[in-house]
């Protein structure tokens, strides 16, 4: 599932690939709900014919600001991916100057193209990007501490921070050492301070290793190149139920924590402290 360094790689990668700067020719919309509210002739009469001027990311929102002044908004959600090949379940693909393709992959069709004139729409419903400096050691200790929620579903709600997901959610609580069920307000500064670091690190070095892909399925991760990411290797915790604590050898636990899959190592991350 794409998370901040996922759609963070996919839009670097476009960058690298010439995308910016270049005109759509034109559109084919595959699954029409992909570009949903909007009918697909509307979409497609809107886009075609504009530049994609500049490819930017905020949270798990990947943006191509267009020349006409609107903006695609696209989130990858489940299994979306960019390839400049053709393959299966492309659900919209994007003719471009230079003899360029786009192709938006989709396995499970859950992934969209909004086109909006205005991206704070949804941006201003988003809390500070995680890797910018908005997201601050002050800021995630007074938005936990206002709070009174399991510690996991609120560093995954995107209002609070944007960027996490449930693998780096996983990541970034095993390294700071705390349960996924602690309550926000019960942690202390040093707590707070230690989660605060590893959300950065978690996804600084998924970044760094163009994102992770935690199977052999086709809904796998999988980069503009179609290489599934290198982070899967120091994945710690989330996918590892069963398996030994990198830390102390004790054998993680898979659990289920707001709906979501969840891994943590019991004796390392305990709930009362
Ligand atoms: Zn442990």
């Amino acid at each position: 599932m794409p998370e901040l360094p996922e759609v963070e790689t996919i839009a670097r990668q476009l960058r690298a690939r010439g995308v910016e700067g270049k005109e759509i020719l034109s559109v084919k919309v595959n699954w029409a709900r992909t570009v949903e509210p909007l009918p697909v002739a509307s979409f497609s009469r809107q886009v075609r014919g504009t530049t994609i001027d500049k490819i930017s990311r905020v949270g798990k929102w990947m943006m191509f600001s267009l020349s006409s002044g609107k903006t695609i908004m696209i989130h990858l959600r489940m299994s979306g991916s960019c390839s400049m090949t053709p393959g299966l379940y492309d659900r919209l693909v994007l003719k471009l100057s230079d003899g360029l393709t786009l192709y938006y992959r989709d396995t499970r069709k859950f992934g969209r193209w909004k086109l909006v004139d205005d991206p704070q729409i949804i941006l201003g419903k988003l809390g500070p990007d995680a890797l910018t400096q908005r997201f601050t050691k002050k800021y995630f200790r007074a938005a936990m501490r206002a709070r009174h929620r399991m510690i996991k579903p609120l560093i995954l709600d995107q209002s609070i921070v944007a960027g996490l997901g449930n693998i780096y959610a996983d990541e970034a609580l095993w390294e700071a050492q705390i349960h996924p069920e602690r309550l926000s307000d019960s942690l202390g500064d040093d707590e707070l301070d230690r989660l605060f670091k590893a959300i950065r690190h978690v996804l600084t070095i998924g970044v760094r290793n163009r994102g992770t892909s935690l199977g052999d399925g086709k809904t796998n991760y999988r980069d503009v190149a179609g290489d599934s990411g290198g982070h899967r290797e120091q994945v710690k915790a989330y996918g590892r139920g069963g398996k030994p604590c990198d830390r102390c050898g004790t054998a993680l636990e898979k659990t289920v924590v707001a709906q979501r899959g969840t891994t943590f190592c019991p004796a390392c991350q305990q709930l009362d402290q």
